[in-house]
């Protein structure tokens, strides 16, 4: 059973929590009221713009654009009558529509392009100049919703999902300096373009579409009445969550109250309080969603598992319920499938290392190994990786534990050891398979271990993480796990240690300088600062007031050529090992964190905090 409901509300400066509130309040009077005249589902008028920054698709004008799609015969008056009386929260006539599958995006697309004079256009189909996405700034494409197409020399082609919207016609030619020939195109064309084309990981400011499907669970059963407004709050925050990037969903009951919070670059941020009494209706709901967890059973831990489609998006949530002290506390973990686009500058790279790094993926044999604590972005690394050799002509075979994103081309095979298909059962499987590369999420016992070795000196290219703080340990691991010294140094190419940092905001970030005891903690001298740009963090509506944005890597790469691959055959000891690194250029973790520094991309603190426990 597949139920779609679009719904969205209203992000007013930032404060989500007051829409969220109003919802509530409404939900709560739901017999009593048809839940009309709430004041934010209205289109916002151009001269008024009451909510700058909506979720929905909120045209410009969305009576006249009704009327426009009525007159097309696109829609008859009395559906737009009906949706008119049947708003909910922050939706528009429009979105109803959509919603309802009573309309589609092409049929408003093509009616606003008849109306302005425009062609309308698929934006797959266009042929992009390369370099293109020069002309228009990513902040100017997202504000005004526009994707360039074209540099005609005296104009620019553009497409625009709006041209009723005046305002923004206005101020486009002044804002890119060009004289403009436009197009239209679909909201949500536009959408997956800019994401493709300025590698954002965030949507448009009010172009999510917020249409979400859920696949999984029993969704017939509380349809509508009384639980709407829970599922319609549920929902909401999963999308909201997913708008802001966050990795997780924390719902914590307290003794009074429900905290909801967010993991955003992995710190957790407050976003929202509910009343207690709401608890129960809100656990229940997302074990509903997932389908196999109980309702019944509120004394004990239960995991499940959700799917659903936002934004055109697979996303699939792993979902845990605990009992508290305070009730059932559930933790929602976000699993983007499809929302990777990372090349290896992404991941912070700086571009000597992305060089080295170039050169090891392409290589037709051996072991890569990327290696940190949880949480250090490993396997993003690797992702990333196949994301670049990902090529038609090779054979790309990945065993995870979970499978975290898609990859079309890829073959990827899960682990799941309660059936017996374990890391290395999945191996041995996929070798037959004649993969020419294959990634492996995690060496962690013996077997899987000597598998990977195995097909690393018969032909193969192996991608793996280990569990080591840095990258020379990598060797005295596989020895611990039952690999002999000589397999590891023929097979071992590089180890990759990593971790990560958050990003300063660049829209705020500001100059400062950094502490005595930051200096102290980087082993670094006051000589290293004196031409440097160091930046802290300040704090701004566009990264929730905490002066930081995103996340990047710190890279240690440890390189494996004849003279260490010497000293790992004759045993010489980790620590060995990292001091001959260092002597032949290795830059450790800490030095690589103390240039991102000195370049204003991350701060001091972050970096004395990634590396606080990694020895000199
Ligand atoms: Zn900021």
């Amino acid at each position: 059973m597949v139920f779609t409901i679009h719904y969205g509300f209203t992000e007013d400066a930032g404060n989500l929590k007051e829409s969220r509130c109003g919802l509530l309040t409404r939900a709560e009077t739901l017999e009593q009221s048809p839940l009309r005249g709430c004041g934010v589902r209205h289109a916002p008028l151009r001269s008024q713009k009451p909510f700058p920054r909506t979720l929905n698709p909120v045209f410009s004008n969305e009576d006249y654009l009704a009327e426009l799609l009525t007159e097309a015969g696109l829609v008859s008056a009395d559906d737009v009558t009906r949706a008119r009386n049947s708003l909910f929260g922050a939706e528009t006539i429009i979105e109803h529509l959509l919603g309802h599958t009573l309309l589609t995006q092409e049929d408003v697309a093509r009616t606003l392009a008849v109306n302005a004079g425009i062609p309308f256009v698929r934006l797959a189909e266009q042929t992009y100049e390369p370099g293109i996405t020069e002309t228009v700034t990513e902040e100017t494409a997202k504000r005004y919703r526009v994707i360039p197409i074209q540099d005609e020399g005296y104009a620019l082609t553009i497409a625009i999902a709006d041209p009723l919207d005046f305002e923004t016609l206005d101020s486009l030619p002044h804002i890119i300096g060009r004289q403009l020939n436009l197009l239209c195109a679909t909201r949500q064309d536009i959408l997956d373009h800019f994401r493709q084309f300025y590698h954002s990981g965030e949507p448009l400011d009010g172009m999510d579409t917020s249409g979400i499907t859920i696949t999984t669970g029993d969704i017939e059963a509380d349809k509508g009445g009384d639980d709407a407004p829970i599922i319609r709050l549920v929902l909401q925050m999963l999308s909201e969550a997913f708008r802001v990037r966050a990795s997780d969903i924390h719902i914590e009951p307290m003794e009074t109250s429900v905290r909801i919070r967010y993991r955003l670059d992995g710190k957790l941020v407050h976003v929202d309080t509910h009343p207690k009494k709401l608890l129960p209706a809100i656990v229940a709901r997302i074990k509903v969603m997932s389908g196999t967890m109980s309702i019944a059973e509120k004394r004990l831990p239960q995991d499940g598992r959700i799917q659903l489609k936002m934004a055109d998006k697979e996303v699939d949530l792993r979902v845990s319920s605990v009992p508290s002290n305070h009730g059932e506390s559930v933790v929602m973990r976000i699993l983007d499938k499809t929302g990777l686009l990372l090349g290896l500058p992404e991941l912070g790279f700086f571009s000597d290392d992305q060089a080295t790094f170039e050169q090891l993926i392409t290589l037709p044999d051996g072991i890569l190994l990327v290696t940190g604590p949880t949480g250090s972005g490993k396997t993003t690394t690797l992702y990333a990786c196949l994301n670049v050799i990902n090529k038609p002509d090779r054979k790309i075979i990945t065993v995870e534990d979970p499978i975290e994103y898609e990859f079309s081309g890829i073959n990827q095979v899960m682990v799941k050891a309660d059936i017996g298909m374990t890391f290395a059962a999945a191996l041995r499987a996929m070798l037959r398979q004649a993969p020419n590369i294959i990634m492996i999420g995690e060496i962690r016992d013996p077997e899987t271990a000597n598998i990977a070795i195995n097909a690393s000196l018969t032909g193969h290219l192996v991608f793996s993480t280990l569990h080591t703080n840095d990258a020379p340990s990598a060797v005295a691991r596989l020895a611990d796990i039952g690999v002999k010294p000589f397999l590891i140094a023929s097979a071992v190419r590089a180890v990759v240690a990593q971790r990560l940092v958050r990003k300063l905001c660049p829209l705020c970030k500001a100059p400062a300088e950094l502490t005595d005891k930051e200096m102290r903690a980087l082993s670094m001298d006051a000589s290293r600062v004196v031409d440097a740009s160091i930046f802290g963090p300040v704090g701004c509506d566009k990264c929730r007031n905490n002066g930081f944005k995103g996340r990047m890597g710190i890279f240690e790469v440890f390189l494996v050529d004849d003279e260490v691959r010497q000293m790992i055959n004759t045993g010489l000891s980790t620590n060995q090992l990292r001091r001959r690194a260092r002597e032949l250029g290795m830059r450790t973790l800490r030095e690589d964190g103390i240039r991102k520094v000195l370049a204003g991309i991350t701060s001091g603190g972050e970096v004395v905090h990634a590396t606080m426990s990694d020895a000199e």
